[in-house]
């Protein structure tokens, strides 16, 4: 059977692009952290939409489980298979193509295997701007970013990627094309099945192409660096900030003290602004579309105002786009600096914004209290709600032994993240990695309803077996 299978599929694809020898498809196999390696009947290397379709109704005749690949920079174990060596990964990598851009409609349209930096190029080769951004761009795709709906640095702006989603083209579980490429932003014609297939993990159907919207490219986006007492100032902040640069502001990054001496014992080389250590830190960017001194200003007014009110303790205002960058380096070298400090116990979540103090201190505590040698890195988007709340060893060592309190931790986490109505996963997804916790944590009948679609959709049950449900 196996044989023929794969016969079928040469046939379809070309025998360069099947492959089933191990060495080949190694490079598929391990997750992007090199956590876990599955095993795979074979690797199929589609080249457009219509082979995928062809692919598909292969394994359906044969009743081979399909996982859907991009670039592989999910964190949860989504695009690789199991260890069971009975599935074949399907990589949309040679979907390849901008297929078209629209400069009055503001819409482009891409095969599902672009990758993520390459459509914020051609945009901005219009002068336009694509504004999912997030430091995977040189390896994800976008029907990667689709299928996990991917956040990032400018979601408080512009939203997930579903909101900058207008059309996609799939292929079912059964192996029929539908072109839902519409670059429409009022379409209201019955069940949305496009924003079903966004988010569903490759669970649902293979997305093979989009249509993504794009924007007026920003003149500039100028930073600052705000030393607070407390989590609970940063609140006072965002809605003085909000208040009074509106839909300008394009970023409101929240660092607790740890996280800037990590980064001071592991970067020393990077500037820190302030003398004094303060209790948290945000990062705040504005962005203007008329010029550099338009943000700066409107940063300084914002600033000024928080300083007179006492919400902030100290700041700095970056007065060019350089000095803005070297701010911006101090957040981006957060995940490097714990990386070099030794592994973690990572929680990617998210809560209503203004319950994040609460969540904060009463988590802080009752970790504090089952393991005094835990230390908390938090750091996140607050403007969107998403916080990186993770777990390492205080003394710096012993990370292996820390490690194994992990389902113990993650249980105080996730409990206190449901108890305050939060999310276990803001933007990374389910996968394999976090199927228990949703089990855990959902409704019954929200998982019933999920269960009943994945039924309809795909009743033999090969699109993305052991992934989210
Ligand atoms: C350094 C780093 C930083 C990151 N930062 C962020 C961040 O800021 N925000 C964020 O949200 N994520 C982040 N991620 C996670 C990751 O980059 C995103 O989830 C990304 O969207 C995955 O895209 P991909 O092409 O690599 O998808 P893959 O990892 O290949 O696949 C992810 C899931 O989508 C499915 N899939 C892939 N392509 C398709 C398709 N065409 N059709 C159907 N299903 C498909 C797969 O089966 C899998 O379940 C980061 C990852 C890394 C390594």
């Amino acid at each position: 059977m196996t044989e023929a299978f794969l016969a079928q599929c040469r046939d379809i694809a070309g025998a360069a692009f099947v492959l089933d020898r191990l060495d080949d498809m190694a490079p598929y196999l391990t997750d992007w952290r090199g956590r876990f390696t599955g095993r795979a009947l074979a690797v199929l290397r589609p080249q457009d939409t219509a082979q995928v379709a062809l692919l598909v109704q292969a394994c359906v005749r044969h009743r081979v489980p399909i996982v859907p690949q991009g670039g592989k920079t999910g964190l949860v174990l989504g695009s690789v298979p199991d260890d069971s060596g009975t599935a074949v990964v399907l990589s949309l990598g040679r979907l390849n193509r901008i297929r078209a851009l629209d400069s009055i409609n503001r819409t482009v349209t891409v095969d599902a295997g672009v990758i993520l930096q390459t459509v914020q190029e051609a945009a901005a080769a219009h002068d336009l701007l694509f504004p999912l951004s997030l430091a995977a761009e040189g390896s994800c795709t976008i029907g990667g970013n689709l299928s996990t709906n991917a956040g990032g640095t400018a979601v408080l702006r512009y939203g997930n990627t579903r909101e900058l989603c207008l059309g996609l083209e799939v292929v079912t579980p059964q192996g029929e094309i539908w072109d839902g490429l519409r670059a429409l932003r009022k379409d209201n014609t019955g069940y949305d099945l496009r924003d079903l297939l966004i988010g569903a993990e490759g669970t649902l159907g293979i997305i093979t192409g989009a249509v993504m919207k794009l924007f007026p490219q920003p003149r500039a986006a100028i930073t600052a660096l705000v030393a607070l007492g407390s989590a609970r100032d940063a609140l006072g902040l965002l809605t003085l900030v909000q208040d009074t640069c509106g839909a300008a502001l394009t970023g409101f990054e929240l660092m607790s003290a740890v996280c800037l001496d990590l980064v001071a014992t592991h970067f020393p080389q990077l500037q820190q602004p302030f003398g004094a250590r303060h209790a948290h830190y945000v990062l705040l960017e504005v962005s203007s579309n008329e010029s550099e001194q338009h943000a700066v200003a409107l940063l300084e007014r914002a600033i000024g105002q928080a300083v007179d009110e006492g919400v902030c303790d100290d700041a700095v205002v970056a007065t060019s786009l350089a000095q803005s960058r070297g701010l911006w380096n101090l957040r981006e070298h957060i995940p490097l600096a714990q990386a070099a400090a030794g592994k973690n116990i990572k929680h990617d979540i998210s809560l209503p914004i203004s319950r994040i103090p609460e969540f904060i201190a009463t988590t802080d505590a009752a970790l504090a209290a089952a393991f005094p040698d835990a230390e908390v890195i938090c750091f996140g988007h607050l403007g969107d709600g998403n916080l990186h709340y993770n777990v390492a060893p205080k003394s710096g060592a012993g990370h292996d032994a820390f490690l194994a309190n992990q389902l113990a931790i993650n249980r105080i986490v996730n409990d206190n993240v449901d108890a305050l109505h939060g999310s276990i996963s803001a933007e990374h997804g389910i996968g394999a990695l976090k199927r228990e916790d949703l089990a855990r944590y959902k409704e019954p009948v929200e998982l019933n309803m999920m269960r009943a679609i994945k039924a309809a959709l795909d009743p033999l049950g090969i699109m993305n077996p052991g992934k989210i449900l």
